[in-house]
């Protein structure tokens, strides 16, 4: 019997990003991915697709009240933003001469892996 080979998510995009919201009611804007949720396919992307939550009084909000927050998008609406290009760009690997694996940028080749 073969192996079972476990099935990995993996999204193209990851924390730390700069994206562009390519579809939804908050299509163009950009921000950076706050946090990614691999198993759903979504991901939080700053002062994107802000939500009004009823907040209790916490500690942290000692008012409740109403706040703003981020709620998650799937991560087929984002694009990768390439800073060198300033546009949305589709992105492959590389591998560096010592082995690391990288993202660039399809059209001008710029490494978008912040390290
Ligand atoms: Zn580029």
């Amino acid at each position: 019997m073969a192996n079972k080979k476990k099935k990995r998510v993996k999204l193209h995009v990851k924390k730390g990003d700069l994206v562009q919201v390519i579809a939804g009611k908050d299509k163009g804007k950009r921000g950076r991915i706050k946090k990614v949720f691999p198993s759903e396919m979504r991901v939080i992307v700053e002062k994107v697709n802000m939500v009004k939550k009823h907040q209790r009084p916490t500690d942290k909000y000692p008012q409740g009240g109403i706040i703003e927050k981020e709620a998650s998008i799937h991560v087929s609406n984002v694009m990768i933003v390439c800073e060198n290009c300033g546009r949305p760009v589709r992105t492959r690997k590389k591998i560096l001469p010592d082995g690391t694996k990288v993202r660039v940028c399809v059209r001008c080749g710029e490494i978008l892996d912040r390290t």
